[in-house]
């Protein structure tokens, strides 16, 4: 099954015909992009669903959108700094592009401790998926990209819009020039390096989106060190960190070296609620150098600095309260009720005989389907449980036979859903 929508499609005689047309040219790199994101896709589906079927009660899987309320030692703290912003003794104009240096600092202090990261080297942002892009105008068009296969979407979709790629390939589904390095259950979720061609870019998530994978100290030891026999820079996506249940490092940095040759994204969303709130931060090492020698930090800063004015300092506010001892528990908390979400999920598709990946070191349960398209999967269970999962086809064709279960939801629903996954199946 294809998406439904064609937004891309630029033929003649479609519907968007109509009306007057300016005479400006369509980006190429966005005629280049594949049909309909993935999200707004399943939203649509779901929309049919419901329209079909009104009575029935809708269980949202799907998309990874945290359900659980902030902590009010958080939102207190937002609400007192909006609160002052109406007095002249509190009011705050533009903060600094790079972020509040106290929040800086706590990032590096609380979640990079004994990794020499800096605060300085913390660039605080409105979010992961926002720096994804700043990061693509960053290294710009002429830079190859790698990514796993399945991943999560914005990473290849950022590549061609900044025009890295080539074509879409509709046999095997993959973009030209881009290289996808299988990550599946077959080589533990993580690429055998050792057929991986050389790229510039590296993007790597752990744990990871959709596989719910952490990558272990070793595999991380030998990325940096495939990165370093290359001269590449790994892109490390780790908005998942605090969902990490084993020893598995929750930075990139945890690893020897690779200050040299990575930079690391990361997010309050998934880690506190935030995910209208917006904050996030890209850790750039001032080790990390260009070819010619010149610091990435400083052309990072230059870009934050032109593209983005500062995270709100009303939200920067509610992250320094994160990271204060009472509200880093707090929000620890809230992790580890989606935890038991994810063992609630796992313990539900293991019991019907399917294999289950995921859920122990992040929010995300992926079940396999052997040989059944991932769409198809996506649908009956939607037409016949009322529960939105997401295909794993979305993620790349590393994703087909499998879909991504959330755990973010509450606990009632995911015993419902566990529920009616067992009538289903069994
Ligand atoms: N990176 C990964 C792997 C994600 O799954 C997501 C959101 O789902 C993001 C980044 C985006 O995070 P943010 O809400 O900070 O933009």
């Amino acid at each position: 099954l294809q998406p439904k929508t064609n937004w891309t499609s630029s033929k003649p005689g479609n519907e968007r015909r109509a009306g007057h047309w300016t005479h400006v040219p369509r980006n190429v790199n966005m005629e280049g992009l594949r049909s309909g994101y993935l999200f707004p896709e399943i939203s649509i589906r779901e929309h049919e669903h419901i329209q079909k079927n009104p009575n029935a009660r809708l269980i949202r899987l799907g998309i990874g959108d945290t359900t659980q309320p902030i902590p009010d030692i958080i939102t207190t703290a937002m609400a007192e700094h909006a609160d002052a912003l109406s007095t002249t003794r509190g009011y705050r104009g533009y903060g600094a592009e790079q972020g509040n240096m106290e929040l800086r600092m706590a990032i590096a202090e609380t979640l990079y401790r004994g990794t020499g990261v800096k605060g300085n080297e913390i660039f605080v942002s409105d979010g992961a998926q926002c720096d994804i892009s700043r990061l693509q105008m960053l290294l710009g068009s002429n830079v190859k990209v790698a990514v796993q296969d399945p991943s999560f979407p914005a990473y290849i979709d950022t590549s061609v819009i900044v025009g890295q790629s080539g074509k879409l390939e509709d046999k095997t589904g993959k973009y030209s020039d881009i290289v996808y390095m299988n990550c599946g259950a077959e080589n533990n979720f993580f690429p055998d390096l050792s057929t991986t061609p050389r790229t510039d870019i590296i993007f790597f998530c752990s744990p990871n989106n959709p596989t719910g994978s952490a990558a272990s100290w070793q595999q991380l030891e030998q990325l940096v060190d495939f990165a370093k026999r290359n001269g590449s820079i790994i892109v490390y996506d780790s908005a998942y960190a605090a969902y990490i249940s084993d020893e598995s490092p929750r930075s990139i940095f945890e690893i020897p070296g690779a200050k040299e040759v990575a930079i690391e994204i990361s997010s309050f969303s998934k880690f506190a609620g935030f995910t209208g709130v917006r904050l996030g931060w890209t850790v750039v090492p001032e080790e990390l150098k260009y070819s010619n020698g010149f610091p990435v930090i400083e052309d990072f800063n230059r870009i934050v600095c032109t593209c983005f004015n500062g995270a709100s300092n009303i939200v920067q506010a509610g992250g320094l309260a994160c990271l204060s001892r009472d509200g880093y528990q707090a929000v620890c908390n809230v992790v580890d009720y989606y935890k038991e979400n994810a063992k609630i999920l796992v313990e539900a598709f293991a019991s019907l005989g399917l294999k289950v990946y995921g859920g122990k070191n992040a929010p995300y349960v992926w079940v396999h389907f052997p040989g059944m398209s991932s769409w198809n999967v996506f649908n009956e269970i939607l037409e016949k449980t009322h529960v939105v999962t997401v295909p794993g086809r979305g993620f790349g064709p590393g994703g087909e036979e499998y879909i991504r279960v959330s755990a973010f939801s509450h606990r009632e629903n995911m015993m419902e859903a566990s529920l009616r996954m067992k009538k289903l199946f069994r």
